[in-house]
């Protein structure tokens, strides 16, 4: 019998192959991974978990990572013993700004940049098993458009991607040039898909994106954006019919008193924010080119504390960043402490190339690590301190969907302010949101407590 030859004009069917997805780096990219996935099956791919064996993988890349380069080499390697003959793509933003880099990792076919990753069915061959190596990729000037993307974290929680891209210069990162500039979907279309998750059973929605609280740039065809992220989260909070909406991050200069007022009124909006400061020295912020500098953000803690009183205030914070002297470390220090923060995520300070800072004076990698040590354990002592003030408290608890239910004596849950709750597995079921008096602190920002009778929502 003869084979069918297929049509040029259309695009490649891939009835019959499987397709493995990897993600390295943020939600963001984990929503998109997502996305991306949806496509793929829709060309006829079968899914399956990244680590099995597969007819083509995807690796949907960080730039942030540190050793970028070497976790997607591993990482192919991983996919390549498991298939030697498969089909490798990478994409994602090392692959927006190292193009070259990755096309010579041995093994991998098919290079996409930040634009191009949703052209991924497109770009395919439809004969899989050629030895081309085909690189599609376009300048940061041309990056654009906005792709809708959710990811969902287990069955009660979905990550949804509402702003792309920033516009911001901080000297050490390479996200701007990675994604290109500040854009962000309809108010419409946000509200349409948050709508889509809670119908299908999501209980909690976390909003995502580069620079969320730019939420409002961009032009669709000849028209402006016309929303805020006030009034998108406002739109949220009355038409969506969900338990729980959670903001991943503001800058700090873009969380306005109105949207603290508005969260602390808010049904549905969690009292979380997740502010990333950086430094607590005012010379450091300058130098990173950040847009604030400490005294707004200790004014943003101080009318958050005021409107929110039970509010969990997290921030991200770079230690050794170039030039930082000792005194300016402890004025970071300092600055975590006074304003009583309820966690830290600490990250040591690692040059990217062709970023502002890769270009200033380094601090010694034995210091920055020094500082991350001594951060950290302050860090933990405010989660601490954090979970302890819960001790007794009554909260709202979420549980999740856990990895292995069998055999688990306890089940997990975060109460709205992101405290970790674990129950007797018993009393409650994954998805159910419970009523929970705290008992016992078992570590920072982790607690144990009892269900009360009456779960608020079931399953
Ligand atoms: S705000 Fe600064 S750190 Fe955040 S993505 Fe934009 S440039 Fe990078």
């Amino acid at each position: 019998m003869e084979m069918p030859v297929p049509n040029p004009l259309l695009p490649a069917r891939f009835e019959g192959h499987t397709v493995a997805l990897q993600t390295l780096g943020c939600k963001l990219n984990q929503a998109e991974t997502s996305a991306v996935g949806k496509r793929l099956e829709e060309r006829g791919f079968t899914r399956v978990p990244g680590d099995q064996a597969a007819d083509v993988y995807v690796l949907n890349t960080c730039s942030v990572t540190e050793n970028a380069d070497k976790e997607t080499a591993l990482l192919i390697r991983r996919a390549l013993r498991a298939n030697p003959s498969a089909y490798v793509v990478v994409t994602g933003c090392y692959a927006q700004l190292q193009p070259e880099a990755v096309r010579s990792i041995p093994g991998v076919k098919l290079v996409l940049g930040s634009n191009e990753k949703f052209q991924i069915a497109e770009r395919l061959p439809a004969d899989l098993r050629t030895n081309d190596i085909a690189v599609h990729r376009c300048e940061t000037e041309d990056l654009g458009g906005f792709e809708t993307a959710w990811s969902l974290g287990d069955r009660t929680r979905a990550f949804l991607k509402v702003q792309d891209g920033c516009d911001y210069k901080c000297t050490y990162c390479t996200i701007p040039m990675a994604r290109g500039a500040s854009r962000s979907d309809t108010l419409e279309n946000v509200v349409l898909q948050a709508q889509k998750l809670a119908g299908s059973g999501v209980r909690e929605i976390v909003l995502t994106g580069v620079n969320t609280g730019d939420y409002g740039k961009g032009e669709f065809g000849d028209k402006k954006h016309e929303h805020t992220f006030l009034q998108l989260i406002q739109a949220l909070d009355e038409q969506v019919d969900v338990a729980r909406i959670r903001i991943s991050s503001v800058e700090p200069n873009l969380m306005h008193p109105e949207l603290i007022r508005f969260i602390a009124s808010s049904r549905r909006f969690v009292p979380h924010f997740h502010l990333p400061l950086q430094s607590g020295s005012d010379a450091v912020l300058g130098r990173m080119k950040r847009r604030y500098r400490s005294e707004l953000y200790a004014e943003r803690v101080r009318s958050i504390r005021s409107m929110v009183p039970d509010a969990c205030i997290g921030a991200d914070v770079i230690t050794g960043f170039p030039g930082e002297t000792e005194e300016e470390f402890n004025q970071t220090l300092d600055f975590v402490r006074e304003n009583a923060l309820d966690y830290v995520h600490v990250f040591t300070y690692s040059s990217r190339p062709g970023t502002e800072a890769a270009l200033l004076e380094q601090v010694p990698l034995a210091v920055r690590k020094e500082r991350t040590t001594r951060l950290r354990a302050i860090g933990e002592r405010l989660a601490l301190l954090s979970a302890e003030r819960s001790r007794g408290r009554e909260y709202d608890v979420l549980f999740e969907e856990g990895k292995d239910a069998e055999g688990v004596e306890w089940i997990e849950g975060y109460t709205p302010n992101y405290l970790r709750v674990s129950v007797p597995r018993e009393s409650a079921e994954p998805g159910q949101l419970v009523k929970v008096v705290i008992k016992e602190v078992l570590g920072p920002g982790k607690l144990s407590g009892e269900c009360l009778p009456a779960p608020i929502l079931a399953v």
